[in-house]
């Protein structure tokens, strides 16, 4: 055999595996495994990397369902303007989607969110809003500043905008119904024992809840609430009732979104920030994982999941967004302690010598 009939016979090549574009490359994230949480329980606690979304956080999955279910109904015209009230996350991934979509994207934000978010939306070319922290009683919340820019919008040039309305359009709980909680599934093999979240629109706990209980009834669903939240107590005793406040960002509610409404939710807990916080200092300094504040939330949940379930349970939650995101809040050794929160040696080792 000479080199020309090799080259004759040889096979074609194999096709080249790609993503055709932004958009086909969110989700499928995987579930990583929580080793000191699960030494802990007894169970095996896994985490959904949400993180490794393209633009950073679960909510590029949010602005993806959104959009495409816009689309479909024909409600966003080509080359229109996206409008969102947001914490941030959810701004991120719909303009990053926007953009490669052909979309504008403004956004109205509370201007209490971290500057590092803030930072990240802007630098995807998006219009930032920031507006006073209000409650969402009062017209000025960011929510509601959003309804209103798309209506004026759509008053001078009718159609040029589109309300994302990310709290209370269930395409949001759909789209995590369809895909996160359908790849849990798949992940663990049908054998997943119980699932815990956080909720800032509902939609990921009351999509991945129904997704899972379709499977299998007995499957737990959990929620995961930060201090200063009403709906610990909604869930485990009927009525709106806060106590205290956390520094986590783009989760709980004094409200029920009608994402939330319907969340098949058996067991619901308030978490304060010296269970959470520590939990994600830890992990990064043994385990390597850097999250964000609702992925402490979400872990200190599974946890208290897993203790009342007893051991040999398989318990997965979801690890949102990444600790970079917030910097000068989670590790920062001066709020932590204004806080009441532990500060581990190491972080106070590391900014000493900053
Ligand atoms: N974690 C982070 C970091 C978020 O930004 C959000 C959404 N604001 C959530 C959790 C909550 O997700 P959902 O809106 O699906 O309840």
């Amino acid at each position: 055999m000479n080199i020309c009939t090799l080259r004759d016979t040889a096979a074609p090549a194999p096709a080249i595996r790609h993503h055709p574009d932004l958009a086909s490359s969110i989700g499928h994230t995987p579930l990583i495994r929580l080793r000191r949480a699960s030494e802990l329980t007894g169970c095996e606690i896994l985490g959904k990397a949400e993180f490794m979304n393209p633009g950073g956080s679960i909510k590029d999955r949010t602005a993806l369902g959104l959009l495409l279910d816009a689309e479909q109904k024909g409600q966003i015209r080509p080359g229109g303007t996206l409008v969102e009230g947001t914490a941030g996350n959810t701004g991120i991934g719909l303009a990053l989607v926007g953009n490669s979509r052909g979309y504008r994207t403004v956004i109205v934000m509370p201007e209490t969110q971290s500057p590092e978010k803030i930072a990240a939306l802007r630098m995807t070319g998006a219009e930032v809003r920031l507006v006073p922290a209000v409650p969402y009683k009062d017209p000025g919340h960011y929510a509601h500043r959003a309804r209103a820019l798309a209506e004026s919008m759509n008053d001078v040039d009718p159609g040029s905008a589109w309300f994302a309305d990310q709290f209370d359009n269930t395409a949001n709980r759909d789209w995590h119904e369809t895909t996160t909680g359908r790849e849990i599934w798949s992940q663990t093999d049908g054998r997943v024992d119980g699932f815990v979240c956080a909720s800032g629109t509902g939609g990921t706990l009351a999509g991945v809840g129904r997704a899972l209980k379709s499977h299998n009834r007995k499957v737990r669903i959990a929620l995961a609430d930060p201090a200063g939240s009403a709906l610990a107590h909604y869930v485990e005793h009927g009525t709106l009732l806060s106590e205290g406040n956390s520094i986590s960002e783009g989760i709980g509610s004094s409200r029920i979104t009608a994402n939330f409404a319907d969340a098949p939710i058996d067991r619901a807990w308030s978490i304060p920030d010296d269970e959470s916080v520590p939990l994600l200092h830890r992990l990064l300094i043994e385990e390597g994982l850097n999250l964000g504040g609702s992925s402490g939330v979400n872990i200190a949940g599974a946890i208290r999941l897993a203790r009342e379930l007893g051991p040999g349970r398989v318990i997965v939650t979801m690890l949102c967004d990444s600790g970079t995101r917030y910097p000068r809040k989670l590790f920062n050794p001066s709020l932590l302690r204004e806080k009441g929160i532990p500060v581990p040696a190491w972080l106070d080792k590391s900014f000493a010598t900053a």
